[in-house]
C-alpha cells in the first residue's frame, strides 16, 4: 500500500545537488557565478518571481551544447543520496513519478534515464542551438520559466491521485493547492519560507520513502 499515487518531483537541490543555471554560470567566472546564485537564491526563497530572473540569468550564460552535456553529466554524478533506489521502489509500487523542473530539459534528461523516469514525464523548459551547437535561445513560451508555472504544468497532467509533490523552492510550493500534499525538501538546501509552507519536512529519500510507502 503507498499513501500517493504520483509523485512530482523538482530537480535541482532536490533530485541532485546542484543547481543547473549556477553550474552554467560559473563556467563563465566567479563573478557571474556569484551573480547567478544570488539571483537563484532569492527566486527560490520568494523574494524575486522567477521570470523576473529566468531570462536574465539565460542571456548572461547562454550555454553552448558541449556545456549542456557536461552539465548532464553533473546531474548524474551529483544524484541525491538513495534517490535511484528510493524511485526504483515507488515504481515497483506501481507509483506514477514524473519530473517537473524550471532547469533546461536537455541537461535533466540523463539524470531521467539514470532514475528510470519516462523522458514524457520530463517536464522542463527546451534550449535551441544553431547549427554549430552554439546557443540559441530558450523556450520563452514555457510555463516553468514563470512563478506558478509548476503549477499550472502539474494541474494540466492528469496524474492519478493521491499526488505528493516534492521540491526546496518557492516555484515548488507554488504546485500546492493543485495537489494533496507538499514534502519540503531539505537534504541540500533548507529555505524556511519553504518549510514553513509544507505539509511535510524531508531531509533524506529514506524519509520520503517512509511517508510514501509506510
Ligand atoms: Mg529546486
Amino acid at each position: 500500500m503507498s499513501r500517493f499515487n504520483s509523485v512530482v518531483f523538482d530537480v535541482d537541490s532536490t533530485l541532485s545537488g546542484i543547481e543547473g543555471i549556477d553550474w552554467l554560470a560559473a563556467l563563465r567566472g566567479a563573478d557571474v557565478e556569484a551573480w547567478s546564485a544570488e539571483l537563484t537564491a532569492r527566486a527560490m526563497k520568494g523574494e524575486l518571481p522567477i521570470e523576473a530572473v529566468y531570462g536574465e540569468r539565460m542571456h548572461a550564460v547562454k550555454p553552448a551544447m558541449a556545456e549542456i552535456e557536461r552539465l548532464g553529466r553533473a546531474y548524474v554524478e551529483r544524484i541525491a543520496p538513495r534517490a535511484r533506489e528510493t524511485l526504483t521502489e515507488l515504481r515497483a509500487h506501481g507509483i506514477d513519478l514524473v519530473m517537473v523542473s524550471g532547469g533546461l530539459r536537455e541537461a535533466i534528461l540523463p539524470l531521467a534515464r539514470e532514475l528510470g523516469v519516462d523522458e514524457q514525464q520530463v517536464h522542463a523548459v527546451s534550449i535551441f542551438f544553431d547549427e554549430e551547437g552554439n546557443y540559441a535561445g530558450f523556450d520563452e513560451r514555457s510555463l516553468l520559466t514563470r512563478q506558478n508555472g509548476k503549477r499550472t504544468t502539474v494541474r494540466d497532467m492528469g496524474l492519478r491521485g493521491p499526488i505528493l509533490a516534492v521540491g526546496d523552492g518557492m516555484t515548488d510550493c507554488e504546485i500546492k493547492p493543485v495537489v494533496d500534499s507538499f514534502a519540503a525538501f531539505t537534504g541540500f538546501m533548507r529555505r524556511e519560507p519553504v518549510v514553513q509552507r509544507a505539509d511535510f519536512v524531508i531531509e533524506n529519500f529514506d524519509q520520503l520513502r517512509e511517508l510514501i510507502l509506510e
